[in-house]
């Protein structure tokens, strides 16, 4: 199985680059906002709950994100693999996730870096809300927030797969293709 984290701050371009790698590698997609999102959209309960905390560009429990990633791998038993978007964000969901896997007899095969600076994500993200109708996206304090989640709760995610051999970044600015190939060269190494 290949099983590969995507890991960037938020606006890195791990959205565009999951529907490259799902097409070439046919890896099921499991991203964490999407599932949010759709749990607002339909209005559960967790979703009204996981809603304020992500207006506010703050992280949702690690129990709740577990939770559904754990039921999203019991659904798809038969995967040739999976690709992570957003998760781990936490070194207590890498945790988790590291057990998960073992339970299935599988493991992450690496971790994937798209590598973008905080002036630029910024930039990114304020032009996505134009369109992207998230809230999360629309004003700079928000964005601010997620990057400083980021850098305070998800950066050290990287001394985590560091330390089992498994980061691999990539410059992540740059043409789409561009980007899309150096993540193929990461992936012909491990397989
Ligand atoms: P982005 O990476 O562009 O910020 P996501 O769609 O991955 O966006 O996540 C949007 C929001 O959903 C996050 O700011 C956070 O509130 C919540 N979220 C998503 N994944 C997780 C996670 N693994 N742990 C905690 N919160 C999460």
């Amino acid at each position: 199985m290949l099983n590969i984290v995507l890991f960037g701050p938020p606006g890195a371009g791990k959205g565009t680059q999951s529907e490259k790698l799902i097409a070439e590698y046919q890896l099921m997609h499991l991203s964490t906002g999407d599932i949010l999102r759709g749990e607002i959209a339909a209005g559960t309960a967790l979703g009204l709950e996981a809603k304020k905390l992500m207006d506010a560009g703050s992280l949702v429990p690690d129990e709740v994100v577990i939770g559904m990633i754990s039921s999203k791998l019991d659904q798809n038993k038969n995967a040739d693999g999976f690709i992570f978007d957003g998760f781990p964000r936490t070194v207590k969901q890498a945790e988790a996730l590291d057990k998960l896997l073992a339970q299935k007899n599988t493991s992450i095969t690496m971790m994937l870096a798209l590598e973008v600076n905080d002036e630029e994500l910024t930039k990114r993200l304020l032009f996505r809300g134009k369109f992207s109708g998230r809230a999360d996206d629309q004003n700079e304090e928000i964005i601010r927030n997620r990057i400083k989640e980021y850098n305070n709760k998800t950066a050290p995610l990287k001394s985590y797969y560091s330390a089992q051999s498994k980061f691999q970044s990539v410059n992540g600015v740059g043409t789409v293709d561009e980007i899309f190939s150096n993540l193929r060269g990461k992936i012909a190494t491990v397989k």
